[in-house]
């Protein structure tokens, strides 16, 4: 089984997953293996210096994410070029993460950009989480974020009715935690039956 889990920022997505992980599920977090193959030694790496010079590594080698960042924002060539590298390496990566688990393994692939990617058909099946957009907001300043950057996040999102559109199964977490294990469970119990 592959599950593709998304939702809005601050939705509660990490938490989810950590839950179906709890429950036996692999979680992939699709940003760690953005960043990963992008890391040295990884074909990202290679790729990345050879397109856009060394002028984007710090001075222990790595790359710079925030200076790649500032590069390609301002420019949509070379932010489809950067694509270019990172998409098909976090294709390959994911498939020998699955390639290396047994048939039976329930597989979560976390990403928040699923409908902005268009990745739905990929799934056997998509989880979309939900919260109110005031709870969402009160739960990303406990968690330290700032009001002016939560609001930049929030304008790049896509709306409800598109994420409700390719969801299989959808989670309302606008309630505690408890409540919140007790839906991913039953979510859990749907996916295994
Ligand atoms: P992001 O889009 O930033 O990656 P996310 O969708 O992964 O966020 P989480 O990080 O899981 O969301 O949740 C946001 C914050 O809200 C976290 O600090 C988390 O602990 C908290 N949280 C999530 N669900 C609940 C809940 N039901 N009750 C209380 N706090 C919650």
């Amino acid at each position: 089984m592959y599950l593709g889990l998304s939702g809005g920022i601050g939705c509660g997505k990490s938490t989810v997953a950590k839950m179906l992980f709890d429950l036996g599920a692999v979680v992939i977090d699709a940003d760690a293996i953005a960043k990963e193959v992008l890391e040295p030694g990884q074909i990202g790496y290679e790729n990345v210096i050879h397109k856009f010079g060394d002028g984007v590594l710090d001075t222990s080698g790595n790359i710079d994410r925030k200076k790649l960042a500032e590069l390609v924002f301002q420019d949509a060539g070379q932010l489809s070029q950067l694509e270019e590298i990172v998409h098909p390496a976090v294709v390959a990566r994911v498939a020998q993460i699955r390639e290396s688990l047994p048939n039976t393994t329930t597989v979560v692939y976390d990403t928040p950009l699923l409908v902005e990617k268009q990745l739905q058909n990929q799934f056997d099946s998509v989880l979309m989480v939900f919260a109110d957009l005031d709870i969402r907001k009160q739960r990303l300043v406990d968690r330290g974020l700032e009001m002016a950057d939560i609001e930049a996040r929030l304008a790049n999102q896509v709306s409800d009715e598109q994420r409700a559109a390719v969801a299989d199964f959808v989670i309302v977490n606008n309630g505690s935690l408890q409540e919140l294990r007790d839906n991913v469970t039953k979510v859990w119990q749907q996916l295994s039956a």
